[in-house]
């Protein structure tokens, strides 16, 4: 390989830059610079007309000519403003420096090229100093359609590296260095996949010859990104064979088809029937199953689990089900031991607050496989926790829960159970791949019939009063209400000041014996908590005062009212979580989501998303355009997105395509020992010693 030319050494950088570009970019070479993408261009390709023009437009091009020149003012009042027109309106323009020289060098009636970004000035588009340049000289330029523009900082602007300067930078180093550029991709695999070269393609984003050179440009740096990526994902052990033989379930026997012929209170939906027949399938062959199962709030995915787990127990292994908080697990259990009444199956509960005693008869009959299915929260992943013969995990709402947790329940058998998560916050498919690219995906994307969509509302705090006039008269039909208000860490006792404010204020205006009122937080003790959730579980309490406690997987069907407290202070997943727990029966059902009347514009999307949709998968999308992967998932994680080009928001298709071509890839060529494959390996290699490994995080 070509020496590579250290940053210093690039022509227009020197020592001084190069210190800065090391330290607040972490460049080091030439190639690091040939890597510094361009974040937008300056179209000058193509001219607009006046009429077109909006106040949201970018920088635009347009030909006309300029009238009506005329200085006002003076001193620091002093401007000058001109009209410019073309054939299908005119704009007018305004300057409030260097008037003397437009006003000698502007010609009125030649024709001119305007370069500039419309304001909009109390309601109406000028251009204030625009660049100018008669359409003459203009035609004699050549190239240049596209003016990349780079981001910089103050501190880099200050040595000259501004958006200029970079473009600069980078021109040169084209000139001088372009042979340090190497092919990562070799030329089969390039035509197979129609992908440029890769200097082509460096060279293209960032001086793009024409819009179809950029976006082929594009089109192969964001596959490459995507590609190693995936080839990372694809290669790490959890695919290869030996690392995830797995235990083999034969047969569907007794347990199950007592249950489904017997037991199963409602008919599947055609979703549901479809990924247990996946998870049929998985769990008969010899591979170890690692499964992601998204599916809306409410779409049945307990159902799933259980006859999975019950396939398992046909099979003579034992099930284990792990939920995020005690009242979920409890809930489950509570579902799962009505539901399996007098099949003989034994299922039991595990969490923090079960006390020593219980644990010494819980313990011994786990092991001896006395115990089928056990159900709890993390209680369940302490090393103490022994199985017989543990063949199946389910995790529910899966983004709880880390993986190192989570590869905790891989070593409670000789080989790995076979593992089923579930998650209700639907992951865009496309952070999915990228994330738990181990991991296969099922969907449920069908609601149980009878459901009607969750009307949801939002309303101001001084609508307040006719809320609870609607949660009256809701009441008075046999409907009970969550009132839900936000617990951010970081503002912990303001926001238990507004729970019990809130609290108090619930129980004044919806006074006892008339009107019961339960409340749940996360400071409470675990049986009183419970004892609340079951007061109104059971419709003995109307309304449940509440904290995101309730966010997770509570199913309490006569409840069909949902108010959301301070709801721009919720992410739109969250809000979308807290939905869910209402539109569970078959009566129509609401969310109320209240706010401040001033709101971001982030907060008024988020407002406006919910109203507009019930669809988790919809919502997701919009979540992650708003906030971006990383923060959707904490910041723990974001580090790993830090993508140069690819966009996991947007790129979905290039994504499918490239992980399609890693996989095709490690089918022909599993060690990436072919001659042709070299340049590839290598890339491949130095890839991974800068990334860290995508495969295990799941
Ligand atoms: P989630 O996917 O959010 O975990 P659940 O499994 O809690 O949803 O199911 C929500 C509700 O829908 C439960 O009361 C469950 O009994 C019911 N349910 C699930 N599947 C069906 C179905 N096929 N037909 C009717 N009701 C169903
Ligand atoms: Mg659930």
């Amino acid at each position: 390989m070509a020496e590579i030319t250290p940053i210093e050494y690039v022509k227009g950088i020197g020592p001084r830059r190069a210190e800065r570009l090391k330290k607040e970019l972490g460049f080091f070479t030439v190639l690091d610079l040939f890597e510094y993408y361009p974040f937008r261009y300056e179209d000058r390709s193509r001219f607009y007309k006046i009429s077109e023009l909006t106040a949201e437009s970018e920088k635009v091009q347009l030909i006309g000519e300029i009238r009506n020149l005329n200085v006002t003012g003076h001193g620091r009042q002093k401007r000058m403003t001109a009209v410019f027109r073309d054939e299908t309106s005119a704009i007018s323009l305004v300057w409030f420096k260097g008037i003397d020289y437009f006003k000698k060098n502007i010609t009125p009636g030649v024709k001119y090229v305007l370069f500039g970004k419309p304001s909009n000035f109390k309601g109406t588009l000028n251009f204030v100093h625009p660049e100018l340049e008669p359409l003459t000289e203009a035609k004699l330029k050549k190239g240049a359609q596209f003016q990349p523009v780079y981001n910089s900082s103050e501190y880099l602007t200050k040595l000259g590296l501004n958006s200029k300067g970079f473009e600069k930078a980078i021109r040169n180093a084209f000139i001088e260095k372009h042979h340090e550029i190497s092919e990562t991709l070799p030329e089969y695999f390039r035509k197979k996949y129609q992908l440029i070269n890769r200097k082509q393609a460096l060279k293209n984003i960032h001086f793009p010859e024409s819009l179809d050179q950029l976006q082929k440009a594009r089109f192969r740096l964001k596959f490459e990104e995507f590609f190693f990526i995936q080839l990372q994902i694809l290669n790490s052990k959890h695919f290869k064979k030996e690392a995830s033989e797995g235990f083999v379930f034969s047969k569907v026997g007794e347990h199950f088809n007592n249950f489904y012929k017997n037991k199963l209170p409602f008919e599947l939906t055609g979703a549901q029937k479809r990924v247990v027949k996946e998870i049929r399938k998985d769990t008969a062959s010899s591979k170890q199953m690692n499964r992601l199962l998204q599916g809306d709030v409410g779409s049945g995915k307990t159902m799933v689990a259980l006859l999975c787990m019950l396939i398992a127990l046909d099979n003579d292994f034992q099930c284990a089900l792990i939920a995020p908080t005690e009242i979920l697990a409890t809930q489950h259990y509570e579902t799962l031991a009505e539901q399996l009444e007098g099949t003989g199956i034994k299922i039991d509960l595990l969490t923090g607050s079960v006390k020593a005693a219980k644990r010494r008869v819980l313990h011994p009959a786990l092991e001896s496989g006395e115990i089928h299915i056990l159900i709890g929260t993390h209680a369940l992943l302490e090393d103490k926790v022994k199985f017989k013969n543990l063949g199946f995990v389910v995790i529910d709402e899966q983004h709880r829960f880390g993986v190192a947790q989570r590869s905790k329940m891989w070593k409670k058998n000789t080989r790995p159970p076979h593992v089923l998560v579930m998650s209700a916050t639907p992951i865009p498919r496309t952070l999915a791949m990228t994330l738990y690219g181990d991991l296969d995906v099922s969907v449920i994307d069908e609601l149980p019939p009878g459901r009607k969509p969750i009307e949801t509302i939002h309303k101001y705090d001084r609508d307040r009063l006719g809320v609870q006039g609607f949660m009256k008269r809701e009441i008075a039909k046999g409907r009970q209400v969550y009132v839900v208000y936000p617990l951010i860490e970081e503002s912990e006792n303001m926001d238990y000041k507004d729970l019990m404010d809130g609290y108090e204020s619930i129980t004044r205006d919806f006074p006892p014996p008339k009107y019961r009122t339960s409340i749940v937080h996360g400071k409470m003790k675990p049986e009183h908590k419970e004892y609340e959730m079951q007061q109104f579980a059971s419709g003995k309490t109307h309304i449940m005062v509440a904290t995101t406690v309730i966010e997770v997987g509570v199913n309490v069907p006569n409840a069909s009212v949902m108010i959301i407290e301070s709801a721009e202070r919720f992410g739109l997943s969250q809000l979308h979580q807290l939905r869910g727990r209402v539109g569970r029966g078959a009566e129509q059902s609401y969310c109320i989501l209240i706010t401040g009347f001033k709101l971001s514009a982030d907060g008024r999307t988020r407002m406006e998303t919910m109203v507009r949709t019930n669809d988790g998968f919809e919502i997701a999308e919009v979540d992650l355009n708003l906030r971006g992967p990383g923060d959707l998932l904490g910041t723990q994680q974001s580090g790993l997105l830090d993508l140069k080009i690819a966009d996991l928001a947007k790129d979905n298709k290039i994504l499918q395509y490239a992980r399609n071509a890693a996989s095709e890839l490690l089918k022909a060529d599993p060690k990436l020992e072919h001659e042709l494959n070299k340049p590839l390996k290598r890339a491949f290699l130095q890839f991974q010693k800068d990334r860290p490994d995508w495969g295990r995080i799941s």
